[in-house]
């Protein structure tokens, strides 16, 4: 989770533990950043922060795990069915507002681009802003403050964050050779043939650096959408599940490298259980 480390790390995501540690978190935030993937990616670590059973965030945790993988259920991200958020949105969190969270301290809210909303959503909001249940946060996010109703900013505090999202990666050979692999791996027969290539021990770690990196991307696809095709496009071919699955294994692969287990065993394991994963999970779709 590089990017979302990234966030971890950064001056304003500091400020807003500095809040938090001092008791004083407010019940609506609006999130304003360069662009919306920051700003997403921003709430999610904050949710992370505030669900997380270690306050950490650990991304080991049971709520870590499954805000990640996108199905906590005291986590609702709007808007949830079009790209606006609309009125319907808008009677979607009056229903759920009230409901006690099932596992977590908190009960979040999340609505991406408020500056796309139509007028009529907002002012729906502004009641159920105000007098939420204490355990109820609102995280807003958006990138042209200009867009978003006055009314809805008085109610929020104001965030403003980095950028995240040039991300200092380059498209390096092995990143070209592992998205291809990714991309084109079908059958335990295709990984067999790659798999000698990738655990090739000196470019085994940045093979292993570069699927890390490929994946991630992919997540953050699913959590909007990556400004490139390629990437998009193989998200497509993966469910949240299977890709956070597979992060983690990634993860495993790199401890073993570290104690000095075999790249070809590490790779072969690794390249079929995320055939399989994959397999497994969109049978579930
Ligand atoms: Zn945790």
């Amino acid at each position: 989770m590089e990017i979302l480390k990234k966030i971890l790390e950064s001056k304003s995501f500091k400020n807003f533990e500095t809040f938090v540690k001092n008791n004083k978190l407010f019940h609506a935030y609006l999130i304003l950043s360069e662009n919306e993937f920051s700003g997403k990616m921003f709430c999610k670590a904050m949710a992370l922060k505030l669900m997380c059973e270690t306050n950490t965030p650990c991304f080991e945790c049971k709520n870590c795990k499954s805000v990640l993988a996108g199905f906590n259920p005291d986590l609702l991200i709007y808007p949830q069915e079009k790209s606006t958020f609309l009125v319907g949105d808008s009677n979607s969190i009056i229903e759920n507002v009230d409901t006690k969270p099932m596992q977590s301290r908190y009960k979040i809210f999340v609505v991406n681009n408020i500056d796309n909303a139509t007028v009529q959503a907002e002012n729906k909001l502004l009641k159920t802003i105000e007098d939420s249940p204490k355990n109820v946060i609102f995280l807003f996010n958006a990138v042209n403050k200009n867009k978003v109703l006055q009314t809805i900013i008085s109610r929020t505090q104001i965030l403003e964050i980095e950028n995240f999202e040039n991300l200092d990666f380059k498209k390096t050979s092995e990143y070209e050779f592992v998205f291809d692999l990714m991309k084109n791996m079908k059958s335990s027969k295709n990984v067999i043939k790659f798999s000698g290539k990738f655990a090739q021990k000196s470019v085994f770690l940045k093979n292993l650096l570069a699927l890390q990196n490929i994946f991630e991307q992919l997540l953050f696809a699913k959590v909007g959408k990556s400004n490139e095709m390629e990437i998009n496009l193989l998200a497509n071919e993966f469910t949240v599940e299977a890709i956070t699955e597979i992060c983690a294994l990634i993860t495993l692969a790199q401890k073993q490298f570290d104690a000095n287990v075999n790249t070809n065993l590490i790779a072969d394991n690794l390249l079929i259980k995320i055939l399989e994963v994959k397999y497994l999970w969109n049978l579930k779709k």
